[in-house]
């Protein structure tokens, strides 16, 4: 043909059509499933253009999804009155531009997924040539001529006008050429029990063309009829071997017909009560919606009635899908139906980000037909049914809540967007702030609640504690806990970077204001005589805490006594208001665009020193002895350094602080200063660091 073009498959792409071709599956049904959803989502397409314009029906105003296998040619063609495809649309989307998720199916199959996972990874079309060798995609879309794309693999693939004569209106036709051994989808039985499993759900009418075989009884020759009739008046005592005679005239002959056969006569499920569908068929229904190959974790059904009527099923699936957070794709959570009839896919307006990895579907009774994505920003009726989602969604959230498994798996999955609610969802914090869980310096390997937190809480104790920070690990040993441990106060690990917003934004629990370890404001009820002593500790200190102040200059904003700590000599703790070390880490970690905001949120230190420690007494003696002594200097130098790190900061100047250890182990070592080359030949320093603390845990 003259004006046939060719074109090779992405290099992706044609990775994937070997992988789908070359592996062994033997789960290959799945196709028709994927084809059935490529059909309804192109009739979703041409029904919402057609809420606003009739005319784009005009080529063909019925919607439907026809079926028809051939036994003469071996082939099985899905007809859809979808939208079609233009030319420049076949080039695109069947064959040139590569999704995001062709490499990432391929990478889950290699892990060992399964190949029924490919709807999920939008690249199901080429899920066709597990059962077929050659595809033909007949085309017509409004905007365009009718196209045929052809390819059986191999790296290309042709499009050609169509100039057969056989105009399909609008739409598009998929001809599947089986494999040898793949004539089973043939099959009327196995074609219904597929769809029946499979496509239950799609609401547009699938029609299977099945062959009627009908007997039907004729006689064969009516002037003899006539005859016997005469010759019955004449013989009436003959009459039994008479009848004998005529039913050997008469004789069955099959004929053979065809008629298309509706196969999902199923009213939506959502208009069905909930107390009569079992769960097999939320799965079933779950599955169909999102394409997820497991079974949803949880389903909530249910309808409002009132000044706004409408029906919704929420699902919550068992895993985060793995474009979660991914700004650029579209989240595709929500269905909104009006009176039964599909309106579109990812209304954003319908329930909130922090909420997108819920699945399901509302079907609203008061919303106009014709409504487009415009007037849905303002529209009251769907700011109603938003609150309402949102109400419902906390309440499925409660009731995983109840099992403990299944609360596990939901937390591990989602957890971040409930933290991403605090910080977003001011109306619904409090709630969304129940569903939270930490481990803790109590909880063990379990995880806690804030209101069990709040029943362990001491006597005399009025806050809520946490500390922040990279991992549980970097926290658990912090030398913030240990006044706070003494004293058998529990306090929270947040070691989400999401903890640090989310706490900021939640403020209190129960009444109980959430005080972090890491910050100033600490105040733990001391008894009269503690207050007593901690007076006569500050004046004794007061001549060292100025000496620091005055060596640290502007790295810190002040120096105290402080019973914060109790083995650590110090610690570095960081205004009320100002960043946590851990934000501190992570707005650096994010490059921060605004430089100035850095300058003015990032930490103002306070150094808090323990008066009880050894090595602060012993510099207290030396600077009370002498203001200027020089090893006091490097002393609280290196105090400083080693607390930022404690305390969950990092160093300026590394090389600076490693050059103090350096002096300080030959020190320790009784090596000269000034005998020549041990600067250069000192060991490695973190082995020599990890040997230490591998000794010192021992001791311990
Ligand atoms: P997905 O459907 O997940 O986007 P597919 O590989 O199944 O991925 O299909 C690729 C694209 O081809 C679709 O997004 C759609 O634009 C187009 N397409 C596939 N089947 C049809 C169809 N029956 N009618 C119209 N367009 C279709």
């Amino acid at each position: 043909m003259a004006d046939t073009e060719t074109f090779a498959f992405q290099a992706e792409i044609n990775q994937l059509l070997s992988l789908i071709i070359n592996t062994f599956y033997s789960n290959k049904e799945i196709f028709l499933r994927e084809l059935i959803s490529n059909s309804s989502d192109a009739l979703d397409k041409i029904r919402f253009e057609s809420l606003t314009d009739k005319s784009k029906l005009d080529a063909q105003s019925e919607l439907f999804i026809h079926i028809i296998p051939d036994k003469t040619n071996n082939t099985l063609t899905i007809v859809d009155s979808g939208v079609g495809m233009t030319k420049a649309d076949l080039v695109n989307n069947l064959g040139t531009i590569a999704r995001s998720g062709t490499k990432e199916f391929m990478e889950a199959i290699a892990a060992g997924a399964d190949v029924s996972m490919i709807g999920q990874f939008g690249v199901g079309f080429y899920s066709a040539y597990l059962v077929a060798d050659k595809v033909v995609v007949t085309t017509k879309h409004n905007d365009d001529e009718q196209y045929v794309w052809e390819s059986q693999a191999g790296g290309s693939f042709t499009v050609t006008r169509d100039t057969s004569g056989e105009s399909i209106g609008r739409g598009t036709k998929m001809t599947l050429y089986l494999k040898e051994d793949q004539l089973e989808y043939l099959e009327e039985r196995r074609l219904k029990d597929l769809i029946k499993k499979h496509s239950e759900f799609i609401s547009y009418p699938i029609s299977l063309w099945i062959e009627k075989t009908t007997e039907k009884e004729v006689s064969d020759d009516e002037d003899e009829d006539e005859d016997e009739k005469k010759d019955e008046e004449g013989k009436v005592e003959e009459v039994d071997e008479e009848k004998e005679k005529e039913e050997k005239k008469t004789k069955k002959i099959k004929e053979v017909s065809h008629e298309w056969d509706l196969v999902n006569k199923q009213k939506p499920i959502w208009m069905r009560k909930p107390e009569e569908i079992t769960k097999e068929e939320y799965a079933a229904f779950y599955k169909s919606l999102t394409n997820d190959w497991e079974e949803h974790l949880a389903v909530k059904h249910f309808s409002v009635e009132g000044q706004l009527e409408f029906k919704a099923i929420l699902f919550v699936p068992k895993r985060a899908p793995f474009d979660l957070f991914d700004t650029k794709k579209k989240p595709n959570n929500i269905k909104l139906y009006v009176r039964r009839v599909f309106i579109m896919d990812n209304c954003e307006e319908l329930i909130p980000e922090y909420l997108s990895f819920v699945k399901g579907i509302v079907d609203s009774e008061d919303l106009p037909l014709n409504i487009s994505r415009e007037m849905l920003q303002q529209n009251k009726i769907l700011k109603v049914i938003r609150k309402n989602l949102v109400k419902k969604c906390i309440e499925l959230f409660q009731e995983i809540a109840e099992n403990k498994e299944d609360y596990n798996k939901f937390y591990e999955a989602f957890s971040k967007n409930l933290k991403l609610g605090i910080h977003e969802d001011t109306q619904n914090k409090t709630k969304l702030a129940e569903l939270l869980r930490y481990h803790s310096t109590k909880s063990g390997d379990e995880m806690t609640s804030l209101k069990d937190y709040v029943t362990r809480m001491k006597e005399g104790q009025n806050d809520i504690y946490y500390i922040t920070g990279e991992s549980k690990k970097a926290v658990e040993n912090s030398p913030f806990l240990e006044k706070l441990r003494k004293k058998g106060y529990e306090v929270l690990y947040m070691v989400d970077a999401i903890d640090e917003y989310a706490v900021g934004q939640l403020k209190e629990f129960e009444g109980k204001k959430l005080v972090s370890a890491t910050k100033e404001g600490l105040k733990l009820n001391e008894t009269e005589d503690e207050k007593q002593k901690n007076e006569a500790l500050k004046a004794k200190f007061e001549g060292l805490c100025k000496v620091i102040k005055d060596v640290l200059g502007d790295k810190v904003e002040k120096v105290i006594v402080s019973d914060r700590v109790v083995d650590s000599p110090c610690c570095l703790v960081t205004g009320e208001y100002g960043w946590t070390a851990n934000m501190e880490r992570i707005m650096k970690a994010q490059a921060l665009r605004d430089s100035s905001m850095a300058g003015y949120m990032s930490s103002k230190k306070t150094m808090e020193i323990n008066p009880e420690n050894p090595i602060m007494e012993e510099l207290r003696k030396r600077a009370d002895a002498d203001k200027n002594d020089k090893s006091v200097k490097d002393l609280v130098m290196l105090l400083f350094e080693t607390s930022l790190l404690t305390s969950g900061f990092s160093l300026d100047d590394p090389n600076m602080f490693g050059n103090r250890i350096h002096r300080m182990l030959k020190l320790g070592l009784s090596i000269d200063e000034d005998g020549g080359d041990g600067d250069v030949d000192m060991p490695a320093l973190e082995e020599t660091d990890g040997d230490a603390e591998s000794k010192m845990e021992e001791v311990d």
